[in-house]
């Protein structure tokens, strides 16, 4: 796919020079330097790091704070904070047959304010860019770009006889790719579903227009151990066996979950450059019973990221928690406390997460030239105290950082500053999600 973001300026212009003053800076580069000093920021990208003096336009005094890259969240379903809490401590099938049935009900302003409140929540939490997987993208486009973040949209794709969209699923991507190709904030792109919904035909179909229109795939697989023997006592197959003999697998793809790998899938994920979206505490919570293999994963040199899945079955969007369960599902899973440190939580969530959609050139870490997609977390809070350079990276992993992001900011723009939302009525749109959320879940 192509690997840049329109290079226009943030689309408020409002900032020539933004400089961020006396910060702990988690670069997350290539040494994971940790340092303290200051960030200069100029339309939209970083140009200088470590001390500068000259004038600027804005700044941020960030003294006593952790200035680090923003957080990418790369599975959820953002439109599907309108049901938090409506669908708990239920079995997989129970849990899908209440959250399609809701589904089919909501209008387009139920998916609209749904994705508004989550964009709020992700804000609040330090995660500036997305990946989403649902239909009616271009309502959740219009939320998206309202709030200011970054977002790779994915439009669902199933089989006709399966979806409640109006026309066809593949029609409706390829005019949903078309109609935002010029966007600066969102990036389209193909979502087939899940091989429960989608023929080979359908597979392959997403596949040609997903290289056709210079955009990757992003799909659920292998998520419960019930799917993949069902799969393999249909096809004879496992699904990454069945999609490494249909030609489906594509470098660059996103694949969320892959819980139920054999070490041969996984050999064959990593070698057909597809990566993981991790999603322990959904998989937690829907006890899908297994882990996914990362250790399997790096091993085989895999790209793996993480991802919140949807509200419904989190119920959170909060990228720090999914660090946090991350490294402790794998450290008690294995029974190494080493399994997942501290670090590599924070690399799936940053620049490896990056580098899964492609974009780790531009996003993912704090270096000259790249966009500033930057959270500022207030160490002085008392959930975060004490934070020195030598630990900071271990705070933002194990301590509970989102409750100390004070400014979080997209290609220079504050989405959030001083914890204040900046640009629409935070107010409103919770009052609004709620009442829609009770309308939906009574009728
Ligand atoms: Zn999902």
């Amino acid at each position: 796919m192509s690997d840049s973001f329109n290079t226009l300026s943030h689309p408020g212009g409002r900032y020539l020079k933004l400089g961020i003053l006396n910060g702990i800076v988690v670069t997350q580069n290539r040494n994971r330097d940790v340092f303290k000093g200051d960030l200069l920021v100029e339309d939209g990208v970083i140009t200088k790091l470590g001390e500068f003096t000259e004038r600027v336009d804005d700044s941020l005094d960030a003294e006593g704070c952790i200035v680090m890259p923003g957080l990418i969240n790369c599975h959820t379903h953002v439109s599907m904070a309108l049901m938090r809490g409506a669908a708990d401590d239920l079995r997989l099938e129970e849990f899908l047959e209440r959250t399609f049935a809701v589904d089919a009900r909501r209008t387009a302003e139920d998916i609209e304010i749904g994705a508004e409140l989550g964009c709020i929540e992700m804000a609040r939490s330090g995660t500036t860019c997305f990946l989403d997987l649902y239909y009616s993208e271009d309502v959740i486009a219009k939320a998206v770009e309202r709030l200011g973040l970054r977002a790779y949209l994915g439009w669902a794709i199933l089989d006709e006889q399966h979806t409640t969209q109006k026309g066809s699923p593949i029609r409706n991507c390829e005019r949903f790719i078309r109609e935002h190709s010029d966007s600066q904030l969102i990036k389209p792109v193909v979502a087939p579903q899940g091989v429960y919904v989608c023929s080979d035909d359908t597979l392959i179909a997403a596949k040609e227009l997903a290289s056709r229109e210079n955009t990757f795939c992003h799909y659920h697989l292998s998520e419960t151990r019930h799917e993949v023997y069902e799969y393999k006592r249909q096809k004879g197959l496992r699904p990454v066996e069945h999609l490494a003999k249909i030609g489906f697998l594509t470098k660059g793809d996103v694949a969320a979950h892959c819980v139920w790998l054999t070490v041969n899938e996984v050999r064959e994920l990593a070698r057909s450059g597809v990566s993981a979206a991790h999603c322990p505490t959904s998989n937690m919570k829907l006890a899908v019973g297994g882990v996914a293999p990362l250790p399997e994963m790096f091993e085989e040199g895999g790209g793996v990221c993480l991802g919140t899945d949807g509200c419904s079955s989190n119920n959170s969007l909060d990228m720090f928690l999914e660090m946090k369960f991350a490294a402790l599902q794998l450290k008690s899973s294995r029974w190494d406390a080493s399994a997942l440190p501290a670090q590599k939580a924070l690399d799936l969530a940053t620049i490896d997460a990056a580098r899964s959609l492609g974009a780790e050139k531009e996003i993912g870490s704090l270096e000259l030239g790249k966009r500033a997609d930057i959270a500022v977390v207030d160490c002085r809070h008392s959930a975060m105290a004490p934070t020195t350079s030598d630990n900071a990276v271990a705070n933002l992993v194990y301590a509970s950082p989102s409750k100390a992001v004070r400014d979080t900011i997209v290609g220079g723009e504050f989405v959030l500053r001083g914890r204040e939302i900046v640009g629409v009525d935070e107010e409103h749109i919770i009052d609004a999600a709620t009442a829609a959320a009770q309308k939906l879940l009574s009728e």
